[in-house]
């Protein structure tokens, strides 16, 4: 039988959350700030994450599939779903679940640069970095996690786990 061992409780991925939002509103100023949310991991931090912010914001979603169900990277991102807007003189900051090799990261950040945005900034809610294969620059990382399998608060494992409101790790 799996076990999930907890990492972090729903009150300190809250009260960390909260720390980003006013960081996040600081470095931006008055300005209004566009969150692309990379589905289908982010959902449930991107959520939080936006209510943590005061002032004038708008939500896009990226949709991504790197994984194809297992617990490692394939190196390949296919992009499901792409912006619905333009993201030309906005300030964006990218709201991923998790950074691990970076590819993923890697790539959108890429893509997204081109289109000219104002500002583009990278907000993950785990950064996994011993696992790094592409240098890639996350302003705003919630939590620096070993390099273990977690599940939960967004994060699944073959489309289960995503509900649950805490972070663990996956114990086969
Ligand atoms: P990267 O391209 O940085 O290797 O991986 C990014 C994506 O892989 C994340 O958005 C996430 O979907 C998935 N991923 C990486 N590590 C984990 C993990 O520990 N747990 C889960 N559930 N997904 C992960």
């Amino acid at each position: 039988m799996p076990t999930i061992r907890p990492l972090y409780t729903e009150a300190q991925i809250a009260h960390r959350i909260k720390e980003l939002g006013a960081q996040i509103r600081k470095d931006h100023g008055d300005a209004p700030i566009t969150f692309i949310g990379v589905l289908k991991g982010s959902f449930m931090f991107l959520a939080d994450l936006v209510r943590a912010v005061d002032g004038d914001a708008t939500i896009e979603f990226l949709g991504v599939a790197s994984y194809h169900g297992g617990t490692h990277s394939s190196g390949v991102v296919q992009i499901t779903q792409d912006l619905r807007s333009s993201i030309e003189g906005r300030h964006c900051v990218l709201v991923e679940d998790i950074v691990d090799t970076g590819l993923t990261m890697d790539y959108l950040l890429r893509m997204l640069e081109v289109r000219g945005p104002k500002s583009l900034r990278v907000a993950s809610l785990l950064d996994k970095p011993e696992n790094r294969e592409v240098e890639v620059r996350v302003d705003y990382a919630g939590f620096t996690i070993p390099n273990e399998f977690v599940v939960g608060y967004g994060l699944d494992l073959g489309e289960l786990y995503r509900n649950l409101p805490f972070i663990g790790v996956y114990q086969p």
